[in-house]
């Protein structure tokens, strides 16, 4: 075959490989939304089945032998075919060391996982969930011995996986300098005299009103309904399709309002990446994001350095005040200004101010080395180990497991994903500090431009889809290595100026 039909094969191959995916997808989400709760059996069959299918087709002899003749041609093809390649066999070999009927069993007790640890959370019983969770800890690291090791730790398999490059030795530093940092920081805050009011947060806000604030709040970053969808989930998510089919969810608190607010401007951030993403990718493996750390910079970006902003919110607040006026009425916006910015530590990590976020990540972070560099680990042991690590951290201990390790759903089915919301963090104020190189952002924010700042990122970093690794990407837009200094001086400047800090020399 001559590289043109080579193309068109793959091309082919690919499309239907997509098709699986986005069914599944579609199914998940549906499952998660509208779909009668009494056919969740009969959905995840359907799961299953297809989710067999799609390994089937992603490891077959067939796909793996395009691939190597692709490879044989390397210096022929298009570099968008030579990035695509590339990606491609990474995971297809390192799927295929997977025997079927383990990554069968594995894809079992991952389900089954996630069905219990649902319960338990609901039932605030970890009980329910302990041994499934064993099952998941066993399979993560049976998985990660098929894949093959990183420098000598599967750990490193996992991140590798969502950060292609990154390594334990390397997060450990990371982590460490925003320790450093952030512990300190925290303590000033914490003794600070300023006293910031937050009781219209928590008045009731019928659930239709909070889906205006929400769509309203998406809409004014830049998320597009035209090409995308708001639905109720237990968690927030989002779900990019194809850049005409990107939906976000977020879940609705009568008595915590901009919870929803807050979620629908995180994942409008996850959506505005999707959606503009670079088209001419599409149908090919480089069309996506460039890793899961740079998704969730663009969801805490858009989150927390846009939509917590002081000029956005100047912007936005009079707006929000027409849908909520008796919630509002003798609220002013530097009031809810701070209100939304205010530092508590608090036990659940989606509600974590800023300051606070990426200790709860630390915690995770730790938590995974432990699992994962210990091969007697009773996981009777971990709920007690998680609140003493609260402790440590943030200064409180949770009351019960679903404010503590039932929390999040993340290791319901696997490991290596947290620290992506911090090095995300870390991404959105370095790429933030070379966008005020370029653009005012403060005065585009005051006046509701935030498309000028879509249009960056889109030039920037959606453009590139995957067609560099993360450290390429950071580099070629800041034009330098992840640095999480960036992320402390914005911190440091932000609640400097809300808690009246004294500055250190
Ligand atoms: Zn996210």
């Amino acid at each position: 075959m001559n590289t043109k039909e080579l193309i068109k094969k793959y091309r082919e191959y690919y499309k239907v490989n997509e098709m699986i995916s986005n069914t599944l997808s579609i199914i998940g989400f549906e499952d998660e939304t509208d779909a009668p709760k009494k056919a969740h059996k009969e959905r995840e069959e359907i799961l299953n089945y297809f989710y067999m299918e799609y390994f089937k087709r992603t490891t077959s002899n067939e796909y793996l032998g395009l691939l190597e003749e692709m490879k044989k041609h390397y210096d022929s093809l298009p570099p968008l075919y030579q990035r695509a390649v590339t990606l491609d066999l990474k995971d297809v070999e390192r799927d295929r060391k997977v025997p079927e009927q383990v990554a069968k069993e594995a894809q079992k007790v991952m389900n089954q996982s996630s069905y219990y640890w649902k319960e338990a959370k609901q039932n605030d019983d970890y009980s329910i969930w302990a041994p499934y969770f064993k099952e998941v800890i066993h399979y993560s690291k049976v998985l990660a011995k098929y894949y093959g090791a990183v420098d000598n730790s599967y750990y490193n398999t996992y991140l590798d996986m969502y950060e292609e490059g990154t390594s334990e030795k390397e997060l450990d530093i990371f982590f460490d300098k925003l320790k450093k940092r952030i512990v300190p920081l925290l303590k000033k805050v914490m003794n600070s005299k300023v006293n910031i009011r937050t009781d219209f947060l928590h008045t009731r806000v019928n659930k239709s009103q909070q889906e205006k604030l929400g769509k309203l709040t998406a809409k004014s970053i830049g998320y597009d309904f035209s090409r995308g969808m708001l639905k109720e989930t237990e968690h927030p998510f989002t779900n990019g399709l194809t850049h005409n089919d990107v939906r976000i969810t977020t879940h609705y608190y009568e008595n915590d309002w901009t919870s929803n607010v807050y979620s629908c401007a995180h994942e409008g951030g996850h959506g505005i990446y999707e959606q503009n993403l670079n088209k001419k990718y599409e149908g090919t493996s480089v069309y996506g994001a460039c890793s899961m750390a740079f998704h969730e910079s663009q969801s805490r970006f858009f989150e927390n350095i846009i939509a917590k902003n002081k000029n956005f919110v100047n912007y936005i607040f009079p707006k929000y005040k027409k849908i909520i006026p008796s919630t509002l009425k003798d609220v002013s916006v530097e009031e809810f200004y701070k209100a939304i910015n205010k530092v508590q530590p608090s036990l659940i990590r989606t509600e974590a101010d800023e300051l606070t976020y990426c200790l709860h990540i630390i915690v995770r972070y730790e938590i995974e080395k432990l699992i994962f560099n210990n091969d007697d680990i009773d996981v009777n042991d971990l709920p007690r180990i998680w609140n003493e690590k609260y402790k440590e951290y943030l200064g409180i201990t949770p009351p019960s497991d679903k404010e503590g390790i039932l929390q999040d759903v993340h290791w319901s089915t696997g490991f290596g994903y947290f620290f992506s919301y911090a090095v995300g963090n870390a991404y959105s104020a370095q790429i933030y500090h070379k966008m005020k190189e370029e653009l005012d952002v403060d005065k585009l924010l005051s006046e509701g431009k935030v498309n000028v700042i879509k249009d960056w990122l889109t030039k920037n970093i959606y453009s590139e889809a995957r067609m560099l690794s993360p450290k390429e990407l950071i580099k070629k837009v800041t034009g330098e290595d992840l640095n999480p200094d960036y992320y402390c001086d914005y911190l440091e400047n932000k609640y400097s100026e809300i808690y009246e800090l004294e500055k250190d020399e």
